[in-house]
């Protein structure tokens, strides 16, 4: 494992301006996740499509945790998880499997999110999935798709069912494994996948209770169409990654570039 470089420090490279930016918003996502605790020892991925391109991605550096990661040492990648930039960290290509076949079937997902955390990966883990029992899993109405498990995700073939499965929603229960989201920017994936994990959360919660109240139908697809109608073209959702942006900086006052 190379040496971490100073914390805070970053290199503009020869990055284009958009390419910057994406790296900008991408590292911010990570420190984001990281706020929120959704992080798995080194595991799992935030991965961005390069702007420009429709081959390339932004994947973090495997080995580094996610507030480790910063704008310049996330690695440029083809869709087979081979590097196209001198790094010297390495990744971890069967970790990108899942993002790649999303990436490479979806052209508006831009951002793919994957993570394991204990409220996701328990509701992914029962029999019923998400229930309509809350505030926050009425606002998915039909918006979450399921893929079975298959152990680690490695081959090509689940990759076609996973594709498939996800067909054009914004958001995945893995069963037995985990949540993903994808958007066309890093806020709206970000956004899709708080809900579902928060979601998850209180479906957690209300488990340990009893008894929970089930939406009817009609309400769920009104509370769908209201979050859809707050959130027009992502404007909501980029406005609140913003703020849990400037959240993680004033956390972390070493890093200049995670200021918004
Ligand atoms: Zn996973």
């Amino acid at each position: 494992m190379a040496k971490l470089k100073t914390v805070g420090s970053t290199e503009r490279h020869n990055y284009s301006d958009a390419e910057w930016n994406a790296r900008v918003e991408l590292a911010a996502c990570y420190h984001v996740f990281e706020m929120f605790g959704w992080v798995e020892l080194i595991y799992n991925h935030i991965t961005v499509k390069v702007p420009g391109t429709d081959d390339e991605f932004l994947i973090n550096p495997f080995g580094l945790t996610y507030d480790e990661v910063t704008p310049d040492n996330l690695i440029r990648i083809n869709l087979a998880g081979e590097k196209l930039e001198d790094s010297p960290y390495p990744i971890n290509p069967a970790g990108f499997v899942i993002h790649s076949a999303i990436h490479a079937a979806r052209k508006d997902a831009k951002c793919v999110t994957h993570t394991h955390t204990t409220a996701g990966l328990a509701i992914a883990s029962t029999v019923g999935g998400l229930e309509m029992s809350n505030f926050y899993s009425a606002q998915l109405y039909g918006e979450v798709a399921y893929h079975d498990f298959e152990g680690i995700s490695d081959d090509l073939g689940e990759c076609e069912r996973l594709v498939q499965a996800l067909g054009d929603r914004p958001t995945m229960i893995m069963r037995n494994h985990g949540l993903l989201s994808c958007g066309e920017t890093v806020a709206e994936a970000f956004y899709s996948l708080w809900r579902l994990e928060r979601a998850c959360q209180i479906q957690m919660a209300t488990a340990a209770i009893g008894n929970p109240l089930m939406i009817p139908d009609a309400i769920c697809e009104k509370s769908t169409a209201q979050i859809k109608r707050f959130d027009p073209e992502g404007q909501g959702a980029q406005r609140i990654f913003d703020g849990m942006r400037r959240r993680a900086a004033r956390q972390r006052p070493d890093l200049d570039w995670l200021a918004a």
